[in-house]
């Protein structure tokens, strides 16, 4: 308690060279700093509310510290709904810092991870799930990601869980009256109504479950091209990649380690990784290389496994095709010269035909690689791991008192999974949670925000 009456203070910006830093602080001693660090170009009788004035930070004995901008917004019109100060100094790390002793000096006291998000939290301005999607913005890989964390900000996760905690809480209602008056009640025709009304919830949460399209979304997806040596593997990576990194040579086996590019595919961060020309070999580096690259084969999102057009294939491609399953893109490459391969003895899996070398096909191949990442957080999935977990224990809860209520069981008897999931879902947006479980997630936050 007596932390959350403290002045808080931070840098707020990255660390490292850049134009400008922030220096950030929070609480009732805001207003106090500003005119005690702060000497105005032009002085005014009051600071007014989010208003940037120009002029110089100051040390107690009047020398310059830094040319900056300074900005208090007055609470409640703040992020964290108290009086916020923001001094804009020059990037680095020097100036910022010795701003940030200034302030610390006038009784502020240094910030802990995440706590000014956390007191936006405690103070009532933004629920747990939109905090969380705050992290999730400043972590964001890749548009998708951007557009997933900003949905979820602007309550996309609060209102959805929101909703289906009141419709839960009227179902609980419902089993209550039957409880408790059941001569009033008809049992089947009430169990009916529960059942139906919960498996539409549980089925609606389902619905944005997809933990594999939130973990490609958060983390990125990792896609490796593999194939013998010489098919156009390096040749892709650059064709994906639109420049020249990986070596493009003619000597086979030349590729020797997995390289990876990052690049981004429709919105969707993706680590790219061109492995060792996989192959029968007794060359011992090379035996090490092909073995790293079946590493991350089998870890891989997606696997473009090349193939080359114009030479029939052979049996280092069949063994590698012996593999392929619904994770695998045939990329037929060299389309750009006489076809010889047989197409009809490939397996049934999706193929492009392309030329990393003219670029016609690569397009296709984009677009084939997104669709098997799934959906990229247009659909509003739960993105967040610990949303996840907890949606899912709330569907699986309501699935359970589905069954039981189709079984025959008492309508009050079965509520108790209803209870269990209606916490689980308040869980989410932080409604009841306890202080270990909120300071838990602001633990993992950066400091500054
Ligand atoms: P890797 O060993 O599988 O990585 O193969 P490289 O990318 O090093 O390519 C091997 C050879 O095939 C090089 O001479 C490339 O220029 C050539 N190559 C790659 N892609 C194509 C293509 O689409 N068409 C043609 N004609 N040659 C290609």
């Amino acid at each position: 308690m007596r932390r959350q009456r403290a002045t808080i203070a931070a840098v707020a910006t990255a660390q490292g060279e850049g134009g400008i830093a922030i220096v950030r602080a929070s609480g009732k001693l805001a207003r106090h700093i500003l005119r005690s660090v702060f000497r105005p170009s032009i002085v005014e009788a009051e600071y007014e509310s989010h208003r940037m004035y120009h002029g110089h930070v100051v040390s107690e004995s009047g020398e310059i510290v830094d040319e900056v901008m300074a900005v208090i917004m007055i609470a409640p019109n703040s992020y964290t709904r108290e009086d916020v100060l923001e001094l804009h100094c020059h990037g680095g790390t020097a100036c910022s810092a010795a701003i940030l002793n200034r302030v610390l000096q006038c009784g502020a006291q240094m910030a802990e991870p995440g706590e000014f998000t956390k007191r936006a939290f405690l103070n009532g301005r933004i629920d747990l799930s939109r905090a969380e999607a705050v992290m999730q913005l400043i972590g964001a890989r890749g548009e998708a990601a951007r557009r997933a964390s900003l949905r979820q900000l602007g309550g996309g996760v609060s209102s959805f869980v929101d909703d289906l905690s009141k419709r839960l809480t009227d179902v609980l209602s419902t089993v209550e009256a039957a409880a408790d008056f059941p001569e009033e009640m008809d049992e089947p025709l009430v169990a009916g109504a529960v059942c139906e009304a919960i498996s539409e919830m549980a089925a609606e949460i389902e619905e944005k479950l997809d933990p594999r399209a939130a973990r490609i979304l958060r983390e990125g997806a990792s896609v490796v091209i593999a194939g013998r040596p010489n098919v156009g593997k390096s040749s892709l990576l650059n064709a994906l990649v639109r420049h020249e990194r990986a070596i493009v040579t003619d000597i086979p086996g030349t590729t020797r380690d997995v390289l990876t590019e990052r690049v981004e595919i429709d919105g969707l961060y993706v680590e790219l990784s061109d492995t060792a020309g996989i192959r029968e070999t007794g060359d011992k580096i090379e035996i090490l290389g092909v073995r790293r690259a079946r590493g991350a084969l089998t870890r891989s999102d997606v696997v473009l496994l090349v193939l080359d057009l114009s030479e029939p294939l052979t049996e280092d491609d069949r063994a590698l095709l012996r593999d392929a399953d619904e994770r695998y893109i045939l990329c037929l490459n060299k389309a750009d010269l006489p076809a010889k391969l047989g197409e009809s003895s490939l397996p049934n899996r999706e193929r492009v035909k392309l030329s990393a070398k003219s670029g016609a096909g690569v397009r296709q191949l984009t677009a084939a690689i997104h669709k098997k990442l799934g959906p990229s957080g247009e659909e509003g999935l739960f993105t967040a791991k610990r949303h996840i977990e907890l949606a899912k224990g709330a569907a699986d809860h309501l699935r359970a008192c589905e069954r039981a209520l189709k079984d025959g069981i008492a309508v009050d008897q079965a509520a108790d999974d209803l209870w269990l999931a209606e916490k689980l879902l308040s869980d989410i947006t932080g409604r009841n949670a306890t202080e270990d479980v909120i300071d838990a997630i602001f633990r993992n936050f950066c400091v500054g925000k």
